[in-house]
């Protein structure tokens, strides 16, 4: 003889631990998404730092080459000194003199110049870099922009659900008898307590079996364990994984699960 209420509980066990999977992706997602706005975010922000980095390199080559002007500037204004005392100068010597100090600045200009013509390279370089990191950073901040409001919404739709399916198991629970329910959820919490387990959980607690084979752990169940889990009147456990069996009725018309 079958025993209904037992072949019952087991089905609204059953649909328990189904909804509960639901649940669970849906807390999984809930803990990724923020996870996933943080990444996006880091990504614009590493973008400015390398923006703020070249711009700093920029200045500095400019100021670089503001320096080296000035000191063409500088040795313009002694050349026209030596040039002024040339033209007063009576001996040869202190002409010359002169004269090799202006070669001297000429030999300093002609460094400058070529500092500057570097510096003006790098400056372009710089610029360039410049306008491409700036260009790159507009589209990570949309695209950041846009995903973060999807991913929020996303957010928001998955809280709904969640709350929704909260009430509906809070209604639900009271038709699964105490005992069930508590050894339901004992086995779920000792799951949760280490991390291979919450692996192991996702394959819950019920494990339905149909041919003969449990679901959870794909072995053959003794045709002895078949037969009493068939009567419905106890519960009884695969030897293999130790799971509840919720096995298919030996009457064909009973729905299953
Ligand atoms: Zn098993």
């Amino acid at each position: 003889m079958a025993n209904e209420p037992l072949q019952e509980q087991l089905s609204l066990l059953y649909q328990l631990q189904e909804w509960d999977q639901e649940l669970l992706s849906i807390q999984q997602k809930l803990r990724e998404i923020p996870d996933s706005i943080e990444q996006l975010e880091a990504t614009v922000v590493q973008c400015e730092e390398d923006m703020a980095g070249k711009s700093t390199e920029l200045a500095e080559t400019d100021k670089e080459q503001r320096s080296k002007n000035a000191e063409l500037e500088m040795n313009a204004e002694q050349r026209e000194k030596y040039r002024d005392e040339q033209r007063i100068v009576t001996s040869n010597e202190a002409y010359t003199a002169l004269e090799r100090q202006v070669e001297y600045l000429d030999k300093e200009d002609e460094e400058a110049e070529d500092t500057i013509l570097v510096l003006m390279e790098k400056s372009d370089q710089l610029k360039e870099e410049l306008a491409e990191l700036e260009v790159e950073v507009n589209r990570e901040k949309q695209k950041t922009a846009t995903e973060t409001a999807q991913l929020q919404q996303e957010l928001q739709d998955l809280e709904t659900e969640r709350d929704e399916q909260l009430k509906r198991r809070k209604a639900f629970l009271p038709k699964i008898g105490k005992k069930l329910r508590d050894e339901y959820h004992r086995w779920m919490k000792a799951q949760f307590e280490n991390q291979s387990g919450a692996a192991r959980a996702k394959t819950g607690f019920v494990a339905l079996s149909k041919n003969g084979v449990c679901a959870s752990c794909r072995i053959a169940i003794q045709p002895q364990t078949l037969k009493e889990a068939q009567k419905y009147q106890k519960q009884v456990y695969c030897s293999s994984c130790k799971r509840l069996l919720y096995v298919e009725s030996a009457i064909p018309d009973i729905p299953f699960p």
